[in-house]
C-alpha cells in the first residue's frame, strides 16, 4: 500500500521524485546502501513512460565507439544479473529474455553497413553473456532461419544479433516495487511543486521537508522541475505510441525482436506481440491517437506479413524524456550538490536505468563513479542554452 503525503518522514536520507523505472532502481540501490528512502509520484507507480508495453533492450550499433556506447553495453550485460537477482528475491518474473534481434537487409548498400556493425561487434562485444550464452552478430543470406517469421523487405537477407533482449516493463516495475516496499516509503498522488537550491522539497499540498539528498527522476517532467534552478530547459518530452497485438497465428511466440526503420516488433512470450513506436515532438497530451495506431498496424503488416489480421489487445502512448545533449543526464545540479538528476534516457532507459541509479547513488554517497562526461548536467546546460 502506498503511503499518504502526511506520512512522509521528516528527514529521510533520500527523496526520489518519480516512480518510473529510473526512480525505482534508485530506490532499490539506496536501500541496498542502507539509506532511508521516500519515493514520491504525482500519480501512481509506472504512470509515466515506464509503464508501457514494448521493452526492447537493443545495443547501439558498435561503430564510432563512444563512452556512451560503452556505458550502454555494460548496462545491457549487467542487467541480466540484476534481473536474475530481483526475480529470485521477489519470486516475480520480469519477462526478461535475451531473445536476440533480426533486421531485414534490403540492399547491397545496407548489407555493407551491416557488415561494418558485425565487424564492430567482434571488436567491442564480449564473447558471451553473464549466463554464458554466446554474444555475436551474424548475417544470414537469403531465407530466414527455421522458425523465424519472413520479413517482406529482406531481399538480401537477415541481420541477427544475440545481444538484444526484451523485458516486460510493467512486470519489471512490479518486481522493483515488491523488492522495496517493506523498507522504502512510496507516496503516490503527491505532486512535488518545487525544490529549493538547498534541497528543500515543496509539495502541492503546502507542506515541505528537507531530506539529506534529492534525486530528480521525474522523466520528461524533470526538466520543468529543474528549470527555475538552472534557468534553462534541460530537455523535453517526445511522445511515442505502441500497440499490443494478438497474432492470428500462434507460431509467433518467443521470436527475436524484429527491427526495421524505427519499427520494433517484440514477441513477449505470452503469445502477445508489441509493436512500436512513433516519435512526436509536438503534442497536446499523452492520449492514444487511433490514427497513429492504424499507421503502426500498417507498418507491422508491411514489415512482417505474419502479423496481418492480428487483433488489437491494447493501445498505449507515453512521453519519453529527451535531454538537450541527446545522452541521458545524470549528475549533481551546479550550485546545489544535494540535488541529483537522473533522467533523459529517451529510447534506451529500460536497459540502462539500473546503471543510471548506480551512478546517482554514488553521487549521493560521495563515492567515485564512472559516467560518460556527456551525462553531466553542465554539458546538457551548454547544449540547452
Ligand atoms: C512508446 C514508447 C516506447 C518505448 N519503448 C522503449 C523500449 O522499447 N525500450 C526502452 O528502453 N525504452 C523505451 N521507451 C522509453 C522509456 O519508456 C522511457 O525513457 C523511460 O520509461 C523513462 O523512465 P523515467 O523513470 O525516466 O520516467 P517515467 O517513467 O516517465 O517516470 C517519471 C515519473 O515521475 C512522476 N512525476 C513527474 N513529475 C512529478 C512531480 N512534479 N512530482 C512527483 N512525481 C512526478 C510521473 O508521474 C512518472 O510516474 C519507450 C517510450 C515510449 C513512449
Amino acid at each position: 500500500m502506498a503511503a499518504q503525503s502526511n506520512q512522509i518522514p521528516a528527514n529521510p536520507d533520500l527523496v526520489i521524485i518519480g516512480a518510473g523505472v529510473v526512480g525505482l532502481w534508485c530506490a532499490r540501490k539506496a536501500m541496498q546502501s542502507g539509506l532511508s528512502v521516500v519515493i514520491i509520484d504525482k500519480q501512481q507507480v509506472g504512470h509515466g513512460a515506464s509503464g508501457g508495453i514494448l521493452g526492447a533492450l537493443m545495443p547501439h550499433r558498435p561503430v564510432n565507439w563512444t563512452e556512451t556506447q560503452a556505458f550502454q553495453l555494460d548496462a545491457l550485460m549487467s542487467l541480466e544479473t540484476e534481473i536474475a537477482r530481483l526475480e529470485s528475491e521477489t519470486g516475480l518474473s520480469c519477462g526478461y529474455n535475451r531473445c536476440g534481434r533480426i533486421m531485414p537487409i534490403n540492399s547491397e548498400t545496407f548489407l555493407a553497413e551491416h557488415r561494418q556493425w558485425q565487424a564492430g561487434s567482434k571488436q567491442r562485444w564480449p564473447a558471451a553473456s553473464v549466463s554464458g550464452a554466446p554474444v555475436f552478430w551474424d548475417i544470414i543470406h537469403g531465407v530466414p532461419r527455421p522458425g523465424w517469421p519472413r520479413l517482406k523487405s529482406a531481399y538480401v537477407g537477415y541481420s541477427f544479433d544475440t545481444m538484444s533482449a526484451r523485458v516486460n516493463p510493467r512486470s519489471l516495475l512490479k518486481a522493483l516495487v515488491h523488492a522495496i516496499k517493506h523498507e522504502a516509503v512510496i507516496v503516490e498522488n503527491c505532486w512535488v511543486e518545487s525544490i529549493s537550491e538547498t534541497g528543500r522539497v515543496f509539495l502541492a499540498n503546502g507542506t515541505s521537508f528537507s531530506p539529506g539528498h534529492v534525486i530528480v527522476a521525474a522523466g520528461h517532467e524533470s526538466f520543468a522541475l529543474l528549470r527555475p534552478a538552472l534557468n534553462c530547459q534541460l530537455g523535453w518530452g517526445v511522445k511515442g505510441q505502441a500497440v499490443m497485438l494478438r497474432p492470428a497465428r500462434e507460431s509467433f511466440a518467443n521470436q527475436p525482436i524484429i527491427y526495421s526503420g524505427g519499427t520494433y516488433v517484440i514477441s513477449h512470450g505470452d503469445g502477445l506481440v508489441a509493436v512500436g513506436s512513433t516519435s512526436t515532438k509536438a503534442f497536446k497530451d499523452d492520449r492514444v491517437d487511433e490514427l497513429v495506431t492504424h499507421q503502426l498496424m500498417q507498418r507491422a503488416g508491411e514489415l512482417c506479413p505474419a502479423l496481418a489480421g492480428a487483433t488489437i489487445v491494447e493501445q498505449w502512448a507515453g512521453i519519453r524524456p529527451r535531454a538537450a545533449g541527446r545522452d541521458p543526464v545524470v549528475g549533481r545540479l551546479p550550485g546545489a550538490p544535494d540535488i541529483i538528476v537522473a533522467s533523459g534516457g529517451f529510447r534506451i532507459t529500460l536497459g540502462i536505468a539500473h546503471k543510471m541509479a548506480d551512478a546517482a547513488l554514488a553521487l549521493v554517497r560521495d563515492i567515485p563513479c564512472q559516467l560518460p562526461g556527456s551525462f553531466a548536467v553542465e554539458k546538457h546546460v551548454a547544449k540547452a542554452s
